[in-house]
């Protein structure tokens, strides 16, 4: 199977090559074959890529808004049409079984796409009475932004990013994974046949070296990450050199939390989904599974037969519920975490094995705060079920953690769940179900986890700026 794209980077409103970059090899996790060869982004493809957007940008932010949102809207209708081909790339790019990037990874960003190009004619500003004189404000673009994208929702990330930032006038140059360079290319394509002015979303390819120069360049006045922790510490220092404004969409180790009341067969479905989904491979997994004492035995029961009938395989077949993880440095990272938790005394529940690239759907039970299972992100498919026995213990145990990006809890009881959320220090939050990231509800987390918001009407805040117009009505009142 090939996916060689026209070229590696997509630089103002056409295809690029500079073989002089080094070479790129994606990789099909499936296989193992190489189904594309690219090129990282030289300098002159980096400063190409800059110099397009900041020409373009302030042409399209004097555009109104509405016409802006029409571009959007019609990119988020080209990817629905190319649905079915769009979803094999992101199963060749990633390894994802096709039964999910069919449904969730482009067709979430088409969404984000129809959104903020829906939104973004509703901005306005206010208008300030003050006495005779008023004050008003207008929510300007920032001007050009970097977005630098993760491996594990590659498209999905690259329409979260461009969607809000096009929306409200900025021009971005995204930087994929090196892992997952494919999806973003098809963006920067559907978008010009949607209309949008080139220059104002540009694809550069390269690993970190790639992004860090971005990051530092005095033409960009944001960037938006998605990564690891210590990538979003590296980023958010090299932007400050700047005062640039920063997104940070970083890692996490969540919570979800059961109670004895929960209804048993929803709370294991959402635990599973909480940790197998995507092979694991999703930020806001809650890795940390808390459940009573009391419902301990049934849970992990129910759990282990529904997992062992998880359908391991070929991604393109649409009967595949798992596919390999993303890389074979990641599989190791992996099993070395399972190993570890081992050694530790944790109990292995179910799976623990892998063959080749596929890691089995592994569930430990009586893991302890202390163990490196439940301190550290492991991003594979890889369950660990801690044991409580009230409300309050509970709260303190999930928030002892650096990360804040998402919690759950399941409870028949109402207040409790309320109650029990408001404790959590956590941006991103779910009560009775978990992982559902709907465009209409801000996204991100506390702490570690990150700075900032995607999706809902909270990421535009994030791609623009104030502006306040204090309006004298008056002479002019001065003592000299
Ligand atoms: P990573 O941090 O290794 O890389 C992320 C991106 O940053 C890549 O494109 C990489 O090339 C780039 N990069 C690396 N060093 C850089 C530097 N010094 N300057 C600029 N760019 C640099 O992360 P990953 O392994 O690709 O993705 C997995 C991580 O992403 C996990 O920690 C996961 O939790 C996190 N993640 C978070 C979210 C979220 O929304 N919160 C979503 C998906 C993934």
């Amino acid at each position: 199977m090939i996916a060689q794209p026209k070229a590696s980077h997509f630089v103002n409103g056409d295809w690029m090559e500079d073989t002089d970059g080094a070479v790129i090899e994606v990789i099909y996790p499936a296989t193992g074959a190489v189904i594309a060869t690219l090129h990282e982004a030289t300098p002159a493809v980096i400063d190409a890529a800059l110099a397009g957007a900041k020409a373009a940008q302030g042409a399209w932010a004097a555009k109104k808004p509405v016409e802006r949102g029409r571009i959007l809207r019609r990119a988020a209708d080209l990817i629905r049409e190319r649905g079915d081909a769009l979803a094999r790339l992101e199963t060749l790019d990633t390894g994802k079984p096709l039964q999910e990037t069919l449904v969730a990874d482009w067709p979430s960003g088409a969404d984000a796409l129809e959104y903020f190009g829906g939104l973004a004619p509703t901005v306005t500003g206010e208008t300030i009475p003050l006495g005779g004189d008023f004050a008003y404000t207008l929510r300007e673009a920032l001007g050009v932004c970097v977005g630098i994208g993760a491996w594990n929702y590659p498209s999905q990330i690259a329409c979260w990013k461009s969607a809000p930032a096009l929306a409200m006038g900025n021009a971005m140059v995204f930087k994929p994974s090196e892992v997952t360079p494919l999806g973003a290319l098809e963006l920067a394509a559907i978008f010009i046949e949607a209309g949008l002015p080139a220059g104002l979303f540009n694809v550069v390819q390269g690993r970190g070296a790639v992004g860090a120069s971005l990051v530092t360049d005095a033409r960009v006045d944001k960037v938006s990450l998605t990564g690891s922790v210590p990538t979003g510490r590296k980023v958010y220092a090299a932007a400050a050199e700047g005062i640039r404004n920063v997104t940070m969409e970083l890692g996490g180790k969540s919570p979800l939390i059961i109670f004895n009341d929960a209804d048993l067969d929803s709370a294991v479905g959402a635990a599973m989904m909480a940790n197998f989904y995507s092979a694991g491979q999703v930020c806001s997994n809650g890795t940390r599974v808390f459940v009573q004492k009391g419902i301990k035995a049934a849970f992990l029961a129910q759990l282990k037969l529904r997992a062992e009938k998880i359908v391991l395989g070929d991604p393109m077949d649409m009967a595949t519920q798992m596919g390999p993880l993303v890389s074979a440095v990641q599989v190791d990272k992996v099993m070395s975490y399972v190993n570890g938790a081992v050694t530790q005394g944790a109990q292995l529940v179910t799976g623990g094995g892998r063959d080749g690239m596929f890691v089995q759907p592994t569930v430990f039970s009586d893991v302890t705060d202390d163990m490196v299972l439940a301190c550290e992100e492991v991003f594979g498919p890889v369950m660990a079920v801690l044991d409580f026995v009230d409300e309050d213990e509970v709260v303190t145990r999930a928030n002892d953690t650096d990360f804040g990006l998402a919690a759950g809890v399941f409870t028949a009881d109402l207040a409790r769940a309320h109650r029990v959320i408001g404790a959590l220090q956590a941006g991103t939050c779910w009560i009775n179900t978990y992982n559902l990231t709907p465009v209409e509800m801000p996204f991100g987390g506390s702490k570690l986890s990150g700075v900032g918001r995607e999706n809902g009407k909270a990421a535009l805040e994030y791609y623009s700026q104030i502006k306040s117009v204090y309006v004298g009505m008056g002479p002019v009142d001065a003592p000299y």
